[in-house]
């Protein structure tokens, strides 16, 4: 069938061992809930096709098109710091590749689309919940400008699955630089397989770190790049209050972008203990722990690379631990300059960590909303409303008045305003309203209040006064305290 897709995969063409030819399972009544236009014009692809019969049919996995050769990809990966030598795409299937507008090379793969060798127990299909809420999140944080898997549609299955309950089930189509995460290359050292960390390294360099391949050492350049994009990437998440909730070295992308959202979710009270997976019981992957735990994942990838950062192993040692040194200076590079844009500290300041710290140390006394606090401040200078819709987080605080005392003797009001107005989002997708987008689909096939909070959170840092409720935190009794990983 002619589908106005181009595939062209080079995943695929990788050993045999990379991967386990695999089609999609039929659904039976496949429905187009929602396509991603926009996305798939980036992609190259034609809106109009994939939302038609065929289109349909190719994004439900009922039907392969021309030029697209799925596969099941194998990879191992640390769950909650346990080795498992053998996770793979246990309920995915790469379609195939495509180059984007922009000469990107990028991944398109259903998500739920039914076993694979590698579904162990599990039944290959997803739930209509975690599916829109990895849309919406995904979506969210490419708003953002995070990097991040996207999500191009997903369809309703008309087939129910069993998890506590029946629920609906519905395929994800995810667009990512490429699914090759810390767990495709511990696939390969865990088979003590060179010949195999040396063909996806080369792979990876020339996929995503091309310049590395120009460096004298092109393998330490590779881990260097790789380190460098996650201490981004983890600053990124903290900036805007994400919680990624699972961690694990399968679910860390070589390319940097945010991958497998599962359990994830944002801080509203500022707290950096903060969990919300219902499995991740000792807090292993809180909101604060997170740079160290990208961290313990690179260590995992440095171990891989080992056999090929140089001949003696005593110095390849030393260049792994060398490049992982790196990490925490990049990190709080990152994570400091986006804190300061935050707060439209322009230049710097002796002062300004301390500044940085007090306004932190207040968010977390007042269990301030992480989101509101720090928009409410960059309107407060322009407005007595705001300032005053500002000082209501606080109450009565006179740590609070001296502290904006010296902020406001630091800012210049008008540069300020148009900083922080930039670095900090009126709308996050907040637990309380994915939830009731969820609820209202599952339990009524509503789909509007998903829509409302898409159209809401494509544009994060304007404001939009018909979505003004999408900027509050939840209410009490509206609280979601807790996230599960719906598999
Ligand atoms: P995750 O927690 O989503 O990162 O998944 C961890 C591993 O479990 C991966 O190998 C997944 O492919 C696999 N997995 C998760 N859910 C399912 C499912 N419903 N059926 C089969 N495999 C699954
Ligand atoms: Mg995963």
């Amino acid at each position: 069938m002619t589908s106005a897709i181009r595939f062209d995969n080079s995943y695929a063409r990788l050993p045999p061992r990379f991967f386990e030819p695999t089609l999609p399972t039929p659904v039976s009544k496949p429905r187009l809930i929602r396509l991603n236009r926009e996305l798939a014009l980036q992609l190259g692809l034609d809106p109009e096709w994939l939302a038609s019969e065929a289109g349909v049919a190719m994004l439900a996995g009922n039907a392969t098109v021309e030029g697209s050769t799925p596969i099941a990809t194998a990879y191992a990966g640390h769950q909650f710091g346990h080795f498992v030598p053998q996770l793979g795409d246990g309920r995915a299937i790469l379609l195939g590749e495509v180059i984007d507008r922009d000469g990107l090379r990028r991944d398109i793969q259903l998500k739920g689309s039914g076993r694979t060798r590698f579904s162990r127990g599990g039944d290959g299909r997803a739930a209509l919940g975690p599916v829109m809420r990895e849309y919406v999140i995904s979506e969210a944080m490419a708003a953002f400008g995070i990097p991040t898997t996207r999500a191009l549609a997903f369809v309703t299955t008309g087939d129910a699955v069993v998890r506590e309950q029946f629920l609906p089930g519905a395929i994800l189509t995810r667009v990512a630089a490429s699914h090759i995460r810390v767990g495709t290359f511990q696939f390969f050292a865990a088979r003590r397989d060179v010949e195999g960390i040396t063909a996806l390294a080369d792979h990876v360099i020339a996929r995503h770190y091309p310049a590395c391949a120009e460096a004298e050492n092109p393998y330490l350049a590779l881990l260097e790049a790789v380190i460098a994009a996650q201490a981004k990437l983890v600053a990124q998440w903290l900036l805007v209050g994400f919680v990624h909730g699972v961690m694990n070295t399968d679910n860390m992308s070589i390319a940097g972008e945010t991958i497998d959202y599962g359990p994830c979710a944002f801080l509203e009270a500022y707290d950096t203990d903060t969990v919300f997976s219902s499995v991740d019981v000792n807090g292993r992957y809180a909101y604060g722990n997170q740079p160290s735990i990208a961290l313990w994942n690179l260590t995992r990838l440095a171990e891989t690379l080992v056999p090929l950062l140089a001949p003696d192993s005593a110095e390849a040692v030393e260049r792994a631990q060398a490049a992982l040194g790196q990490f925490g200076a990049q990190f709080h590079a990152h994570y400091d300059a986006g804190l300061a844009r935050k707060l439209g500290l322009a230049g710097s300041d002796p002062a300004d960590d301390a500044l940085i710290r007090d306004w932190l140390a207040l968010l977390a006394r007042h269990e301030a909303d992480f989101t509101l606090s720090f928009r409410r401040l960059a309107q407060a200078p322009s407005s007595a409303e705001a300032q005053a819709a500002l000082r209501s987080l606080f109450g009565a605080d006179a740590q609070f008045e001296d502290w904006l005392g010296r902020w406001q003797a630091r800012i210049e009001p008008e540069q300020a305003a148009e900083t922080m107005r930039r670095a900090n989002p009126a709308y996050i997708p907040r637990n309380h309203q994915v939830e009731a987008a969820i609820a209202a689909a599952t339990e009524n096939a509503d789909f509007g209040p998903f829509e409302a909070l898409l159209a809401a959170l494509a544009r994060p840092f304007d404001e939009q006064p018909q979505f003004a409720g999408y900027a509050l935190p939840a209410k009490p009794e509206e609280r979601v305290l807790r996230t599960f990983c719906g598999t």
